[in-house]
């Protein structure tokens, strides 16, 4: 894999924005594939070497600690793991540390920055996170309003801690809030605690805590569409691969979890997994048991390693119920979202009113297949096949064959219109072997009546007349 790494500098300003209403989030994103860049293991240490004030009345690192539970209380992919110590950070030696500073790493604060939070990548999964506390700053731990010249360690925790799930400001996104302002929000204000919008910012990259409802195949979620269309949203955080259950577009996976939806009538149908916060594959399945299920289309990437949300497109049945699982690729983890769009097929699915019928036959002997089908005003086409094979240029609704050992075994008739397909019965082609050739004919006899030949027409005339009298008789 190439490296990606790349630096994210991302502060939390004093001072305050004007509010109002409410919808979102956002991220610090690979710009390569435009998914969030995510801390990938389940344990997420952070050395805290923040100690306490001078007198040792104010604990910073219990502070910086309680924002670290906030955050595990509501995400269930991954759980900070606070460790405290004492030391300097050092960029770069993917250990997360906590420091106060009275620089980045070199690099001067600006004047209205509390705390930046440096970050590093690989790919889509974050490698280290360090969070540098401005040292000019009077720093205190406090709930309520933000006091003056006094700012409260903890809401800052928590501010860029979240940069380091990979949150991002989501009022430098556009987006505007009511109070209780988003803790992700740039500027600190007087809300000290996570708010719904913080929340779902966090689940949409860690799932909440627990297993999704629709881990196991038994379990899949239902979906009903909308003006033929439907988004469902989830999460895999903690799902698992069940035994017998197929890779997902080749890839083993691991975090499945699964949809359903009973097709209507014949017609087209995609489905895709954009909108989703990590890597995803997308398998579409019909059967009744997690380990005999028959694939209907899957797909890893929309674009390899671009767009890395999976599409399938495929024509569905009737009354058919269509299995979508969604993993994560190579187990990967987040929210995950399912989209679904369904295109009603025109016409009218083909009827056979009249199957092909087996036939056995003699090796030379001339053998026509035939089918008759229905389909309304909808054009009808025909796909012959031999053996579950399509043969070339077969495709009227009848096939001509000169038997032989060569041709002899099954054949079907695939029967289509634009609303779907439907297949005749599959027969047989017996042939048997030519019998030997006829013997000579005996030599002449002398007085007998000359050679053989084809019986005389009056000859044929005289049965006829018998078989005649014969029925009247019976009368
Ligand atoms: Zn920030």
């Amino acid at each position: 894999m190439k490296n990606n790494r790349q630096r994210v500098l991302v502060a939390l300003l004093a001072g305050l924005l004007a509010a109002a209403t409410a919808w979102g989030f956002a991220y610090v994103t690979n710009s390569s594939t435009g998914l969030p860049v995510k801390w990938p293991s389940p344990a997420y240490p952070l050395r805290i070497m923040l100690g306490t004030n001078p007198g040792g009345t104010i604990d910073y690192a219990a502070a910086a600690q309680a924002a670290a539970q906030d955050w595990n209380a509501i995400i269930g992919a991954i759980q900070f793991q606070g460790t405290v110590a004492t030391g300097t950070a050092t960029d770069r030696n993917r250990v997360n540390e906590l420091v106060f500073a009275a620089n980045i790493f070199g690099e001067a604060f600006d004047t209205n920055t509390l705390a930046v939070t440096t970050t590093w990548r690989l790919g889509n999964d974050r490698t280290e996170g360090d969070i540098i506390f401005n040292s000019a700053r009077n720093w205190g731990a406090y709930n309520g309003p933000t006091q003056s010249g006094l700012v409260d360690l903890k809401r800052v925790a928590l501010h860029e801690l979240g940069h380091a799930l990979g949150l991002d400001h989501p009022d430098e996104a556009g987006q505007t809030f009511s109070p209780p302002l988003p803790i992700m929000n740039s500027r600190i204000t007087s809300n000290d605690t996570l708010t719904p919008d913080d929340v779902t910012a966090a689940q949409n990259l860690y799932g909440p805590p627990g297993t999704p409802p629709n881990n196991n195949f038994a379990n899949a979620t239902a979906i009903t569409l909308a003006n033929n269309a439907a988004t469902v949203t989830g999460y895999n955080t903690n799902a698992t691969k069940e035994p017998g259950e197929p890779n997902h577009a080749d890839n083993a996976g691991g975090r499945s979890v699964w949809w359903k939806w009973t097709a209507p009538s014949a017609g087209s149908v995609t489905a895709d997994t954009r909108g989703s916060y990590s890597d995803t594959t997308l398998g579409v399945y019909t059967g009744n048991s997690v380990n005999a299920l028959t694939t209907i289309a899957s797909n890893d990437d929309i674009n390899r390693g671009i767009v890395q949300a999976s599409t399938v497109t495929f024509n569905a049945t009737g009354g058919v119920t269509y299995f979508f699982a969604v993993d994560g690729f190579d187990g990967d983890v987040s929210g995950l979202t399912l989209n679904l769009a369904f295109t009603q097929a025109t016409g009218t699915l083909p009827t056979i009113t009249a199957q092909p019928v087996s036939a056995t036959v003699t090796a030379g002997a001339s053998v026509v297949f035939s089918v008759t089908a229905t389909a309304g005003a909808s054009p009808v086409t025909y796909q012959w096949q031999f053996n579950g094979a399509n043969l070339v240029d077969a495709t009227s609704s009848s096939l001509s064959l000169v038997a032989s050992s060569a041709n002899a075994g099954t054949y079907a008739v695939i029967v289509s219109t634009t609303a779907g397909s439907v297949s005749s019965n599959t027969v047989t082609l017996t042939v048997n072997a030519a019998p030997p050739p006829p013997p000579p004919p005996p030599p002449p006899s002398s007085g007998g009546r000359g050679g053989g030949g084809a019986p005389s027409l009056w000859f044929w005339g005289a049965l006829s007349l018998l078989g005649l009298a014969r029925f009247l008789r019976r009368r």
